[in-house]
């Protein structure tokens, strides 16, 4: 078996990354927030520079050169989604800002189409808050009820009770693929095959899915699958949903605008069709670019390796903080990918993080966009370490070092 080194080669892969070479308060930085967000290789940077400083020019209704360029590279970005996710087609790719878009659309037009008074929405109590708060806006919108799949207290979802909550009335279940404050990954397929078995339909938040392992809906059967490039070392401001086609050829469209139509009068409009239908307005073209070089690179890489080389280092990490005195992991769940969620007996979370920070390593603090879940243990918020392929070893023992005197200082 190779160790996690040969797997990859971290040291190489890290000079692709500029902002990571930087020193912080004069210490080496030690980036452990990929959770909130990733950084970028040079590749990624590179693309949506050649867009600005060759291609710039609008999409789809150009007849010049630059714009017949930008829209071939723009949908060629579309097929890159395609490949990267395995859909079936290109046209189930939508591109929107990210995934908290995503789920509004979906809660916006397939919500508002199928969910009435007296209906549910199932989700489960791990969720991201872009997971619950457009099912509530639509509930009360609509006189439907949010149901809610309780977990244990390792932080995973009890399938039992989730396949009770499957009901006549339940008209979506929306769940995340990986818990960002916990780091569960959720068994997925089955949770879509015990929908899929009472005609319930499935959306699932990727955000955390896609940085870290091999996603194919096809495999899933979901009928939706939401998450944003900026967690999978591309930019801010562009993600994705991908949409069985049966489902977004029936759905009204969430915008109306520019590039949404096939034609216009003061009487009727008439809707372009899928994805365009669902993608008004001059989109973020140079984010098209930086996304699909950020395919590129992580292909080139490969999603199998990176998912070994991170599962490594986060049982590495695991065992590394297990010996602080007062340490508590919140999220032990058997699967797990790239979180550790944590709490310093005594010491609040945003103290942790800012003598973390006058050590140059980054983690995140607070309730990580999921009160409820924070509510479920007991807790106002967790400090959390998240994991990319670029981070090592010596990272995880400079934040074992720091919360040693984190200690130090509060305990
Ligand atoms: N869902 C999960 C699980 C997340 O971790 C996040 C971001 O942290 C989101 C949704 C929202 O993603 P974005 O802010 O990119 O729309």
């Amino acid at each position: 078996m190779k160790t996690a080194r040969e797997v990859l080669d971290v040291p190489a892969l890290r000079k692709d990354f500029p902002i990571l070479s930087q020193k912080v308060y004069g210490k080496r930085l030690v980036y452990l927030d990929n959770a909130a967000t990733s950084q970028k290789p040079r590749p990624v940077i590179e693309a949506m520079e050649r867009f600005y400083t060759q291609d710039c020019s609008n999409i789809h209704r150009g007849v010049h050169a630059l714009s017949e360029r930008a829209t071939r590279a723009y949908e060629d970005a579309r097929i890159k989604v395609q490949q990267f996710v395995n859909a079936p087609e290109a046209r189930e790719i939508i591109f929107v800002r990210g995934t908290t878009e995503g789920i509004n659309l979906v809660a916006g037009s397939f919500g508002r189409e199928h969910v009435g008074a007296g209906d549910e929405i199932l989700i489960s109590e791990m969720e991201h808050h872009s997971n619950i708060v457009p099912w509530q806006i639509l509930c009360e919108e609509k006189g439907a009820r949010l149901r809610v799949a309780p977990i244990n207290d390792r932080g995973e979802l009890l399938m039992e009770e989730y396949e009770k909550l499957l009901g006549p009335r339940t008209r979506i279940v929306a769940v995340a693929h990986v818990s960002n404050a916990l780091g569960t990954v959720n068994p997925v397929r089955e949770i879509v095959a015990l929908a899929h078995s009472r005609n319930i339909p499935v959306l699932i938040d990727g955000a955390q899915a896609v940085p870290h392992r091999k996603v194919d809906v096809q495999d899933l059967d979901c009928d939706f699958f939401t998450f944003s490039g900026h967690k999978m070392f591309g930019p801010t401001g562009v993600g994705v949903l991908y949409g069985k086609a049966q489902h977004l050829e029936k759905m009204p469209p969430y915008q109306g605008g520019g590039d949404m139509i096939s034609s216009v009068t003061f009487e009727k409009t008439t809707y372009n069709k899928i994805p365009y239908k669902f993608e008004a307005g001059t989109p973020y073209i140079a984010g098209g670019y930086g996304l699909a070089a950020a395919i590129d690179y992580l292909d080139a890489i490969g999603m199998e390796a990176i998912g070994e080389y991170e599962h490594g280092l986060l049982e590495y990490a695991t065992r590394a903080v297990s010996g602080i005195p007062g340490l508590e992991i919140i999220g032990t769940a058997k699967e797990k990918a790239g979180v550790l969620s944590f709490t310093l007996d005594g010491i609040h979370p945003h103290d942790i993080g800012t003598i973390l920070d006058q050590e140059g390593i980054a983690i995140r603090t607070g309730h990580h966009c999921a009160q409820p879940l924070m509510d479920r243990f007991g807790i106002p918020a967790t400090a959390r370490a998240s994991l990319a392929f670029y981070n090592t070893k010596e990272e995880i023992d400079q934040l074992v070092l720091g919360l040693r005197k984190v200690i130090e200082v509060f305990g």
